[in-house]
């Protein structure tokens, strides 16, 4: 993936996250403000997270492929409690979600969900990819999909 986001800055920008050479298109992305997911140019599946060879059918020739954004909730939980983190406030209480993509059938991406009041929030609603600030970086949430 062609980028202007040196593999310096990205660790620089996530000193406490485990950056490494299968990921790093990943965060390199974030940066961007684009939500890629490894895509496998030999069968076109796709996957989360970013592994070096396809879990479908072994090959190695994958490309960090950004996402159209649209996407159903799967799964959804909230947290009354939990380890601090940036941007997280379990007074809330705060959602974890685990968006399916619409790319793909099981394609699933954990995040959180803005911009909602939590009665609406529920299985199977609708939702796209918004952008929020943790730690001083861009970080992909999901807010409703508008009707
Ligand atoms: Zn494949």
């Amino acid at each position: 993936m062609l980028s202007g986001i040196s593999d310096i800055e990205v660790l620089e920008r996530y000193p406490r996250t485990a950056v490494d050479h299968d990921n790093k298109y990943f965060y390199q992305g974030l940066l961007e403000r684009k939500l890629l997911v490894n895509r496998c140019n030999a069968c076109g599946r796709w996957h989360q997270p970013p592994r070096p060879i396809c879990p479908s059918c072994w090959s190695r020739d994958i490309t960090a492929t950004e996402v159209s954004g649209e996407g159903v909730i799967h799964l959804l939980i909230f947290l009354h409690q939990g380890p601090p983190a940036a941007g997280v406030d379990y007074a809330t209480p705060h959602p974890v979600a685990v968006v399916e993509l619409a790319e793909q059938e099981g394609l699933r991406f954990s995040t959180t969900i803005v911009n909602a009041d939590r009665e609406t929030l529920r299985i199977g609603l609708p939702v796209t990819l918004t952008w929020i600030e943790r730690d001083g970086n861009p970080f992909p949430a999901f807010a409703p999909a508008a009707a």
